[in-house]
């Protein structure tokens, strides 16, 4: 058996279309979940101290990061990156603001090191892969109007690293394939994973899917969202311009979606409204 893994947390929260896909045996899986987390294996969670959460990590950081780095590499040689350095540089001042207002957060270490690219094709999305690795299409810089657009992108990628979103995704897929064995430690240990418990434990792969991973993932967006107005309040940029950039997404999107159960992320409109809300709630502005 093997695992096919994807990196990438996306803007739009679905998966990279052209992300080169790694393939984990489970022999491998287990081995790495041997040799690095023993203990998170039984305990099941761990709390992230950002966001509060408690999270099912059966990978480290590092591991995780050394698994994505072939990923990185090949994206990196297959998808040709912007030669215009007026918009490099452009991105580039933003994440450096955007990274700060994280730092001043508290939530990103001024020593953390990352390698931002940006490449050149009309994708309308940006992303993160472990390791501190981030991507911008040129795609989605042409959609935004504004710098704190730009700064809104970046912010909801960084969210993606410090909710440790990578891992978590990757570490209830594991425990959901790798046996019902684990996935019953899982749902043990874990508050947010036993409400789905049973569904696991009677249907399988498709409860797995459509139970599990995949309000996963639209909790991840939400929660990158937010910790984005974060940053970009810190930054000093215009918060408000992220709900304006949802309004965007959703009218250039319109017509192609799949109905919210059925997918990695929610709805644009929700997520402009979600915004709205915590804006106004966090006291950043009135909208
Ligand atoms: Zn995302």
């Amino acid at each position: 058996m093997t695992q096919e893994i994807q990196f990438g947390e996306t803007f739009d929260g679905q998966l990279l279309a052209n992300a080169p896909k790694v393939r984990l045996s489970r022999r491998g899986i287990i081995m790495g979940l041997a040799a690095g987390s023993v203990f998170p294996f039984v305990s099941g969670c761990a709390t992230n101290a950002a966001t509060g959460d408690s999270q099912l990590l059966l990978f480290g950081d590092d591991q995780i990061a050394n698994m994505a780095a072939t990923a990185w590499t090949d994206m990196k040689a297959q998808t040709p990156q912007t030669s215009n350095s007026k918009l490099k540089g452009r991105v580039l001042n933003i994440w450096d603001r955007t990274i700060q207002g994280a730092v001043k957060q508290g939530h990103v270490s001024p020593n953390e090191q990352w390698d931002v690219a940006v490449f050149d094709t009309d994708d309308v999305n940006a992303f993160v892969m472990p390791g501190n690795r981030v991507g911008v299409y040129r795609g989605i810089t042409e959609l935004t109007e504004n710098d704190d657009q730009i700064s809104s992108v970046l912010g909801h990628e960084t969210g993606h690293v410090v909710g440790k979103h990578a891992a978590e995704r990757m570490s209830v897929t594991t425990a959901a394939q790798v046996g019902l064995m684990a996935g019953q430690i899982a749902v043990a240990s874990s508050e947010e994973l036993s409400k789905y418990g049973s569904a696991i434990g009677a249907l399988g792969g498709a409860a797995v899917q459509f139970g599990v991973i995949l309000p996963y993932s639209r909790k991840h967006e939400l929660q990158a969202d937010k910790l984005g107005v974060d940053y970009m309040h810190n930054a000093g940029y215009d918060v408000k311009q992220s709900v304006r950039l949802w309004e965007l997404m959703s009218a250039q999107s319109q017509g192609q979606r799949p109905p919210e159960f059925m997918s990695t992320h929610p709805d644009p409109d929700r997520r402009a409204a979600e915004l709205r809300n915590y804006i106004n709630a966090r006291g950043y502005a009135l909208m």
